[in-house]
């Protein structure tokens, strides 16, 4: 079983959203970031938020918001391709923080 050599290490990189085509800056609070601030989907990249493990590449809608204790609020978003479910924390501060609008328009899971 191999698979091709790649980066493990978190990106943090200025991408263009595949849902509604926002260029979006890399974060600057020192996080990193895997989903749109404007529209708030993402991308299934990753297995655990950051590791660039999976192989579906699908988009990933956002279904809903999370409180989790030591790390706020979390949107959770669920591939549209393998259903895959993952919570990932918001951007608050620095370029581009989430839009606080979409986050609300969210409904608590
Ligand atoms: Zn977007
Ligand atoms: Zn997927």
């Amino acid at each position: 079983m191999s698979r091709p050599a790649r980066s493990r290490r978190a990106e943090n990189t200025a991408f263009v959203c595949v849902h509604c085509a926002a260029s979006v800056p890399a974060t600057t609070d020192g996080h990193y970031r895997n989903h749109c601030p404007v529209c708030l989907w993402s991308l299934h990249v990753d297995d655990l938020p950051g590791d660039r493990a999976s192989d579906c590449g699908a988009p990933m809608e956002p279904v809903g918001l999370v409180e989790k204790s030591g790390k706020g609020w979390q949107v959770v978003h669920r591939c549209t391709a393998c259903g895959h479910r993952q919570p990932n924390r918001l951007v608050r501060e620095g370029a581009a923080p989430d839009d606080l609008d979409e986050v609300l328009r969210l409904p608590w899971l």
